[in-house]
């Protein structure tokens, strides 16, 4: 000890060696918000902590007291920050018209307009009341859905309910966490 005073009194050593800046660093989520949500991607359903700043999502994490998922995240999930803030993100309506080696933009009410006319034109044309041994099938054949993991629950159950139960669509897939 006495050695050490010595030392300490010859280079200026504090008992405290922290500099001033090293105490202002603190975890960026620190005066964040947190919210707990489940991961988007797939049916493991992990849960997941949200952090938000001024409106914004700051950081996402595994959420340690999950019993699923217990803190961690897989890299997929992990990732899951990037689905939102990615600069290659895709926000707006592409179209590609027939033979075209070309994307245009367009607008969402145009692609609406758009699908619902194309719907409703195919179906009129190919649905079928009953198949060709005289069974009740009302479907239509020349229409298919095909769903991303990020569709919600709700979400996958309204597009059950309309695409299959209100059109008559029988290929209706998805990649869905239900
Ligand atoms: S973190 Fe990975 S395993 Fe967990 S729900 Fe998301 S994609 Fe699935």
């Amino acid at each position: 000890m006495k050695i050490f005073n010595q030392l300490k009194d010859h280079i200026g050593l504090v008992p405290n060696p922290i500099s001033d800046k090293t105490r202002q660093i603190h975890a960026r989520i620190n005066d964040a918000s947190m919210s707990i949500s489940v991961c988007p991607y797939c049916a493991v359903g992990c849960s997941q902590l949200v952090y938000t700043k001024d409106g914004k999502i700051i950081d996402i994490e595994g959420n340690y007291e999950s019993p699923i998922n217990g803190g961690t995240l897989c890299p997929k999930g992990a990732a899951t920050w990037g689905l939102l803030h990615s600069p290659t993100r895709i926000t707006t309506v592409k179209y590609r018209a027939p033979y075209s080696d070309h994307w245009e933009e367009r607008s969402l009410d145009w692609a609406m307009e758009r699908i619902a006319q194309r719907v409703k034109q195919t179906r009129d044309a190919h649905y079928e009341e009953r198949d060709e041994h005289g069974m009740t099938v009302n479907r239509t054949l020349a229409i298919g859905h095909f769903g991303g993991a990020t569709l919600d629950n709700e979400e996958n159950y309204l597009i059950k309910k309309l695409f299959t139960a209100g059109l008559g669509i029988v290929a209706v897939e998805n990649q869905a966490r239900i």
